[in-house]
């Protein structure tokens, strides 16, 4: 039965122009509202100001038009939000969830290397909880000099918070293509959540985003689906409800690779200059209404 409540989102990140797979993905969140009678809202997540341009979330704008997508208005842009993402990090640095890490990515490197060994996540090697360790009055005399950090989430402290552990509660979430799904956020570990140089990071902005823009239904590709294991904690931290998710597959190309942004030859751009139309490339996409 249609669920007019059905609130979806696509959210690009402006480093540079859509692809296929992104008309993919996009169509996908879309179409799942349409057919619920639902909302179908467009979100730049363009926090990394190193990595995104104003030209790119333009050029953004304009392909999604030539897809044939409406979303509603206004369009959130991340990067007009640092302070809400700022205000929010400070509510749960006062919950005691977060830590100041000072590593640079070669310190933690260095620490994996000594170690010898290093649990794997998703993203790579897990942090080893350096920081998580030193005293407090080195934290005070490292912040005292003036050394840059960034904040991390201290996951044991952000388990115990929500009350989840053995005799408690289990948080779980709801991916509609792989079942209920038991969080598992130590798959990420102590992500960041603020970062040095951006302050805030992708996992803090798009959990407070989902919950302001009252997101139902996360549509996403599931290279994002580990993700969600942390999500959910954040979400509980902020006692946030956690959407529905829908994490479907990624186009590949012919020889099985991911599409990705660097290949400009399949950019929406590119596929209009050159001629294609966009019931061609819905059609074979398996959107053609
Ligand atoms: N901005 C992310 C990306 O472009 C997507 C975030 C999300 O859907 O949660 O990969």
């Amino acid at each position: 039965m249609p669920d007019p409540a059905v609130v979806t989102r696509f959210a690009p990140s402006p480093t540079g122009h859509l692809h296929k797979g992104h008309a993919y993905a996009a169509l996908k969140a879309y179409h799942f509202a349409k057919e619920q009678g639902g909302k179908f809202l467009l979100r730049i997540e363009d926090i990394d100001f190193n990595r995104c341009s104003s030209d790119n979330t333009h050029q953004i704008l304009e392909d999604l038009a030539w897809l044939g997508l409406e979303w509603e208005e206004p369009v959130r842009i991340q990067s007009e939000h640092l302070q809400e993402y700022a205000q929010v990090a400070g509510q749960l640095e006062e919950q005691g969830v977060l830590y100041p890490c000072f590593c640079t990515r070669k310190d933690i490197l260095r620490e994996i290397e000594e170690a010898g060994r290093a649990p794997h996540g998703s993203e790579g090697p897990l942090y080893p909880g350096t920081c998580r360790r030193i005293s407090e009055d080195e934290r005070i005399s490292k912040i005292g000099a003036g050394d840059s950090y960034s904040l991390r989430l201290n996951l044991e402290k952000a388990i115990a918070s929500v009350g989840v552990n053995s005799s408690g509660p289990d948080l779980t979430w709801t991916d509609t293509v792989q079942g209920t799904q038991q969080a598992k956020p130590e798959k990420l570990g102590d992500v960041v959540l603020v970062r040095k140089d951006i302050g805030t990071s992708y996992h803090l902005a798009v959990v407070i985003d989902d919950g302001i823009q009252e997101v139902t239904d996360v549509v996403r590709g599931v290279d994002l689906f580990d993700s969600t294991h942390i999500h959910c904690v954040i979400q509980a931290l902020l006692g946030l409800p956690t959407p529905r998710y829908h994490h479907h597959e990624l186009l590949t190309d012919a020889g099985g690779r991911r599409l990705a942004k660097r290949d400009q030859a399949i950019t929406l751009k590119s596929l209009r200059d050159s001629g294609t139309s966009v019931q061609e490339l819905k059609k074979e996409l398996g959107y053609l209404e």
